[in-house]
């Protein structure tokens, strides 16, 4: 066979990417998802987990899949909109509903398929989008595909979006504002009524991704859009099953007739299978809990404020979430302390470039983090960082 060199650049690629100290590979964990796993054989207190509320390895979800699983069997076998639509999928979108209260909601496959298939619905190429520049990889790549004129604001920065309304807002078609509530990789919250007064002065439709905050912030759970107070609002609320809430897959909340529109519309919701029966009820039981055991966000805020105070004396980025960052100097510092926090049994991993512009370490509490947990964590830290 002759030779095909075309792929010879991969080697050059993955070089580059080594050199540079962002190599990444992935780590195996062999046990339920918890406060405490197992990776590699090694027992670790787990700061790097999205299962804020500990719903992940819950047997009351556990016992909702597997019913779901024998009364369905495992796959739903076609696109929604065709065969593959349950009264599972109902219950789970009015329950979404019924929490952010809003009209109606739609689940998709995943965060990241819902924010594809959204944007790419909302605005094309006669429209404009003003994102926050540290918004998550779905977002920015839900704004590239959907063609429209990208403006990227600084973080959290009213003015800057205010700025680029002026300018630009005039010349377009539709204007779609999207931001994370809680970022993702700071831990951090947006400006979110001030959002929404510019989207009304300038008349433009906003996103907000909840994907780190529903179940963990907002009095019930709703999310930041309930923290803020801004529920009655118009704008489209979209978040993941795959964090708090324990499961997999994304939704989109909003009014009856923007779920209709996307129901005709998303393309990453009408071309692919529907969701799971386990996944669908998985999160659906997730739900139920989250109004029944409040208790379980009340345990999740006092170790945020607990922790919070005791690393007050680190360069601890500003947050008001679950996730604390601790801002490093390089990839290679950020690479060596992950790795000695976890020869001390603690999981925090390092984020580097290109996810992020400087790394860092990266913390997430869950409500299953006992006292004795952040007692351990803060010891190792301490001791690295003033070794
Ligand atoms: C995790 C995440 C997503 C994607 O959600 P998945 O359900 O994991 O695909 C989208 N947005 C943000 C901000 C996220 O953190």
């Amino acid at each position: 066979m002759a030779e095909n060199r075309a792929y010879d650049w991969i080697d050059k690629s993955l070089a580059t990417i080594e050199k540079a100290g962002w190599h990444r590979q992935v780590k195996q964990i062999n046990d339920r998802p918890g406060a405490v796993i197992e990776l590699e054989g090694q027992s670790l207190i787990n700061f790097a987990s999205n299962d804020y509320l500990g719903l992940a390895g819950d047997e009351r979800l556990i016992r909702a899949a597997t019913e779901a699983i024998q009364q369905y069997g495992t796959g739903t076998t076609g696109s929604r909109l065709l065969s593959g639509h349950r009264q599972l999928h109902q219950n789970l979108e009015s329950a979404i509903a019924q929490l952010k209260q809003t009209e109606d909601a739609l689940v998709f496959s995943s965060g990241y398929l819902a924010n594809i298939g959204t944007i790419t619905a909302l605005v094309g190429t006669r429209d404009l989008i003003l994102a926050d520049q540290y918004n998550h990889s779905s977002l920015k790549n839900g704004a590239t595909i959907a063609g429209a004129t990208i403006i990227n604001y600084n973080h959290c920065d009213l003015e800057h979006l205010e700025e680029n309304l002026q300018a630009y807002r005039s010349s377009y078609r539709r204007c779609l504002i999207v931001t994370d509530t809680v970022f993702s990789m700071d831990g951090d919250i947006c400006p979110l009524p001030k959002i929404l007064d510019l989207a009304e002065s300038y008349e433009a439709m906003v996103l907000v991704d909840e994907a780190h905050g529903t179940g963990v912030m907002g009095k019930r759970g709703a999310g930041c859009v309930e923290y803020y107070g801004c529920s009655d609002r118009a704008l489209i609320q979209m978040g993941t099953l795959s964090k708090a809430l324990g499961s997999l897959g994304g939704y989109i909340a909003g009014s009856a007739k923007l779920i209709d529109f996307l129901r005709n519309r998303a393309p990453s919701w009408i071309y692919t299978t529907g969701l799971s029966p386990a996944d669908t009820a998985a999160a659906l039981e997730a739900i139920h809990i989250i109004h029944k055991e409040p208790e379980r966000r009340q345990q999740l805020w006092e170790s945020i404020i607990n922790l919070k105070q005791n690393l007050a004396h680190l360069p601890l980025l500003p947050s008001e979430s679950p996730i604390l960052c601790l801002k490093l100097n390089n990839p290679q510092q950020a690479v060596q302390l992950s790795a000695d926090l976890q020869n001390n049994g603690i999981y925090v991993p390092a984020i580097r470039p290109p996810t992020v512009p400087f790394s860092r370490l990266r913390i997430s509490l869950m409500a299953t983090h006992q006292p004795q947990h952040l007692q351990k964590l803060l010891e190792v830290i301490n001791s690295e960082f003033f070794s």
